[in-house]
């Protein structure tokens, strides 16, 4: 995948170099959605609120994006030392019931999101030309060989595409 048709992201839009702020920048902009729901009680109880059973809250979308950014951390360090290593999955709704993303503190979750995500963005800060290249076996959206580079990019996608989700289903829930 190196567009995505939902949110037209395009991975090729995005040099290495510029990932880390790149995420940096979004994470100000997730701190901005969850410091209005500190803010205004209305905003609080949308961000709680799924718009649909199916559809997860935006307190939720927030929790996957802060363990996103943990286990894509994971992943880097073991590509780094690893030949070509496979991943286990996320368990994306699994972990979302397990870790309780729905009984999560607002303002808690914001502070995470920092701190998880800054343990990201600050590896790739380190990483050098030759280690851009080397691979591994993605299973998402298909299981194919990707390498670093790619993995920053992904990572990066996955920040922006949920911070537009979570302002459907935030602007969803307001509305409800
Ligand atoms: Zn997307």
């Amino acid at each position: 995948m190196d567009k995505c048709d939902t949110c037209d992201f395009n991975y090729t839009d995005y040099e290495f170099d510029d990932i880390s702020k790149n995420i940096n920048s979004l994470v100000s902009q997730y701190a901005k959605r969850l410091q209005a729901g500190i803010d205004d009680p209305d905003i609080e109880i949308a961000l709680w609120s799924r718009p649909s059973p199916q559809i997860w809250s935006g307190l939720e979308y927030c929790c996957h994006i802060r363990d996103v950014f943990l286990i894509q951390r994971e992943r880097l360090f073991t590509t780094l030392v690893e030949s070509t290593p496979s991943f286990s999955p996320l368990y994306a709704d699994q972990r979302a019931e397990l870790g309780r993303y729905g009984a999560e503190n607002i303002e808690q979750v914001g502070l995470e999101i920092k701190v998880s995500a800054n343990l990201f963005s600050k590896i790739l800060l380190e990483i050098n030309d030759e280690q851009k290249s080397r691979t591994f076996i993605y299973d998402y959206p298909t299981t194919c060989e990707r390498n670093i580079t790619w993995l920053a990019r992904h990572t990066l996608h996955e920040a922006y595409h949920h911070l537009r989700d979570l302002d459907l289903v935030t602007e969803l829930s307001l509305k409800a």
